[in-house]
């Protein structure tokens, strides 16, 4: 590894994430993905080597006993092998779709942010961005929810602390949704904190600021509401003071995103109203506030985001601040970046 390549962002795709099918007219679909690539894959040719694209390491699904139960895991592979066996799609509930290729997928998705994850803490690479499918925030420990399967996120926090590559880990969940899966999982466990800021009221209904955890957790769950049509203006203020209170909080060693990017303002499944440059905004200081001596651990991942075009560019914003490069944005004050 040369000096050149740990100054790098790594960026991981699975293959298998274009073959989860989740039926006609599901907002979460394989386009999403294509459109995203292209932007990144535009931004990885224009960023001349500080963006890197990083292989996902495999995964046995009994590994997901870190955070799941056995009847859940049972319970997905059943229904992607039904998918495979019927050659049609299992619905989980209204919202949740498995297809034959989606246990492969959401495998694939976590050896995505595994490999991440590892390379980060060894010190490979500065910081790093997964964009996989499906999402995983509202995968609580025994249940799949809200076209989330297994909960990526959280099983990245619980790897990266049985590696003893993390003691501390914050989660920032700034999908436009609840990340109520995460909070489910660390909901009694002060290792792992959890700040989530959602549009309220909204789906799935939880994330209540009154919601801090129970136990030895308690004070470990951070949520912030915020109202439909909020733009930069009123969200900025509230995302960073939201930041400055779950850092000093948590003080973690090691920071995930949930990068969700439905808060952008012609996603359909959202009612907020931020722009593509806003990202890049909130990337910067995540990244500032995850600084250690000059170093700071942070992998993101994808969540939710259903305009895909708003969501590419959206996702370059974020790889640009990842990668300690300006945003090219004329919506973006000039003293800014
Ligand atoms: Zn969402």
């Amino acid at each position: 590894m040369t000096p050149s390549q740990v100054a790098t962002t790594g960026f991981l795709l699975h293959p298998s994430s274009a073959l989860h099918d989740t039926g006609p007219g599901h907002p979460e679909h394989p386009g999403r993905l294509r459109a995203l690539a292209d932007s990144v894959g535009r931004e990885i040719a224009a960023l001349g080597g500080r963006v890197v694209v990083d292989v996902p390491v495999e995964v046995d699904l009994s590994e997901l006993r870190l955070v799941h139960t056995a009847d859940h895991l049972a319970a997905i592979e059943a229904a992607s092998q039904r998918a495979r066996a019927e050659a049609r799609l299992v619905a989980l509930d209204p919202d949740t779709v498995v297809s034959a290729a989606s246990l492969e997928a959401a495998l694939g998705a976590v050896g995505a942010a595994w490999a991440a994850a590892g390379a980060v803490a060894r010190g490979d690479r500065r910081n790093a961005f997964v964009a996989t499918r499906p999402p995983g925030h509202h995968a609580s420990s025994g249940r799949a929810m809200g076209f989330c399967l297994f909960n990526t996120v959280a099983l990245t926090a619980r790897w990266l602390q049985e590696r003893g590559l993390a003691e501390r880990v914050l989660v920032v969940d700034w999908d436009v949704h609840h990340g109520n899966g995460t909070q489910d999982v660390f909901w009694e466990d002060p290792s792992v904190h959890l700040l989530s800021l959602h549009q309220a009221p909204h789906w799935p209904g939880t994330g209540r600021p009154s919601e801090i955890g129970a136990g030895a957790g308690e004070g470990a769950t951070h949520n912030v509401e915020v109202a439909a049509g909020a733009d930069w203006t009123t969200y900025g203020p509230s995302f960073e003071r939201a930041l400055d209170e779950a850092f000093e909080a948590s003080r973690p060693d090691f920071v995930l995103v949930s990068a969700g990017y439905d808060a952008l303002a012609a996603d359909p499944l959202g009612g907020l109203c931020l722009g593509p440059a806003d990202f890049h905004r909130m990337t910067e200081m995540v990244l500032q506030r995850s600084s250690k001596g000059g170093e700071s651990r942070l992998v993101a991942m994808l969540e939710g985001g259903y305009d895909p075009p708003g969501t590419g560019s959206a996702v370059a914003m974020t790889i640009r601040a990842l990668a300690g490069v300006v945003p090219v944005d004329s919506t973006l004050p000039a003293d800014e970046g």
